[in-house]
């Protein structure tokens, strides 16, 4: 038996087996057996989540061995990309072509795939989140058939329930970017105390492509990540000191490498109370847990968007997250800050820790009901969904 664990080891379980074709075919005779068996199947990315989408004791499918680029479309900045693609090798082999994701993560490790299905985003106001990206899909179904899905014939609603769908609706094998053509961006990274970030924010958010910035308890110090197309965005700040320059393409220049493992909760705000719950939540950890947090809190800013389960659903978004050292106990700290995060009618992100179970879940997306049923038409029988999301997200 081999046990699994994801990416902070935080999640550990045995799937029944684990099936990683090296072909559509392959794997659509797989299916096959799977539904003449009257099992279930979860689709695994990179397996960086860690609330427990992918957990299943029975059958557990990588497509790491789907990793074609095709159909590169440069004049409407499109391209067909397999789902086993990591946002590292995906965004490099898209910069053979000239094109560009819009964002990234703060990471580049996961797969394409499983970063669209939770709905994972980057920092920046003006720019939506990674399932944006998604306008295309081919899909294994719940019949066993493969078939191919675009925005253009199935329409805006079946593909704003799509998008971030946590591996409900089918088993991608190949997705339909939209891209923009390749772009250069220049980092730089500044140090300085919290209270100048703070009285700043608002500039600092509005007037760069891309801004983040991390608060430390520890210190009350905060760096800010400012990422810029050259000759755009501030260029001085006379109240931080610029500790770090990096300038290149965007998807050399966006993401960071972490070798520290951790685990994360992280709730998206409405925009404008993004600065008063931090507040609240520097308040309560400075007072409760500065001793015990050796991580630090990350802020950041994404545009509104249309899609059914996005935490971005309807409104521009804050998200506020906090890390802690993997193996570190977590629960009663994030625990204490997901209530202050509800209080400011907070949603948590799919793939990080979080409480919530469906009866409140469900308050937060105006479009949840329309959701369920375009899931149920396309698995009614529930071959996609594990334990965890039938009963404590979807209540089924
Ligand atoms: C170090 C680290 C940094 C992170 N940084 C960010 C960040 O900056 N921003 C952010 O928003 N999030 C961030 N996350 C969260 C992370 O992006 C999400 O949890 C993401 O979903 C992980 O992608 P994955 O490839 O590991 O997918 P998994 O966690 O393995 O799976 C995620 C979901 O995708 C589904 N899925 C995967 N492949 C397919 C497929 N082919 N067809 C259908 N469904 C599929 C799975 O069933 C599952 O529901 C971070 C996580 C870590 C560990």
């Amino acid at each position: 038996m081999n046990t699994w664990s994801n990416w902070s080891g935080s999640l550990k379980f045995t799937p029944g087996k684990i099936i990683e074709p090296a072909s559509e075919q392959e794997l659509l005779e797989i299916v096959e057996t799977i539904l003449k068996n009257n099992q279930k199947i979860r689709m695994l990315g990179a397996g960086h989540s860690s609330s427990p989408l992918v957990v299943t004791d029975e059958n557990l499918l990588s497509l790491k061995h789907f990793r074609s680029v095709d159909n590169i479309d440069k004049e409407n900045s499109t391209a067909w990309i397999g789902a086993g693609l990591t946002v590292k090798e995906g965004g490099s082999r898209l910069l053979d072509h000239g094109l560009s994701f819009h964002n990234t993560g703060d990471v580049d490790i996961q797969y394409i795939a499983g970063a669209i299905s939770t709905g994972t985003h980057g920092s920046g106001i003006k720019l939506k989140n990674l399932s944006s990206m998604l306008v295309g899909c081919r899909m294994i179904c719940s019949d066993g058939h493969i078939k191919e899905f675009t925005e253009d014939q199935h329409g805006k609603e079946f593909f704003d329930a799509l998008r971030v769908s946590l591996g409900t609706f089918g088993i991608m094998t190949q997705m339909k970017l939209k891209l923009l053509p390749a772009f250069q961006l220049i980092r730089k990274e500044w140090c300085t105390h919290i209270e100048d970030c703070l009285e700043h924010l608002v500039e600092l958010i509005n007037e760069n492509r891309n801004f983040d910035f991390y608060w430390y308890p520890r210190n009350d110090l905060a760096k800010l990540r400012i990422l810029n197309e050259p000759g755009k965005g501030l260029q001085k700040l006379a109240y931080a000191k610029c500790v770090e320059e990096k300038s290149g393409w965007a998807i050399d220049v966006l993401p960071k490498q972490r070798d520290l493992r951790f685990d994360e909760i992280e709730y998206a705000l409405p925009l404008e109370a993004g600065p008063e719950c931090f507040k609240e939540i520097r308040k309560i950890i400075k007072a409760k847990f500065r001793k015990i947090v050796a991580w630090r809190v990350l802020y950041r800013t994404i545009k509104a968007d249309d899609f059914y389960l996005s935490p971005c659903f309807g409104r521009d978004t804050a998200t506020i997250s906090l890390h802690q050292n993997a193996g570190a106990p977590f629960e009663e700290y994030f625990r204490t800050i997901e209530a202050v995060f509800r209080s400011f009618d907070g949603r948590p992100h799919w793939g990080k820790k979080h409480n919530l179970e469906s009866e409140e879940i469900s308050q937060c997306y105006p479009r949840w009901n329309d959701f369920l049923e375009i899931r149920k038409k396309m698995d009614p029988r529930g071959i996609f969904i594990n334990r965890y999301l039938q009963k404590q997200i979807f209540d089924l």
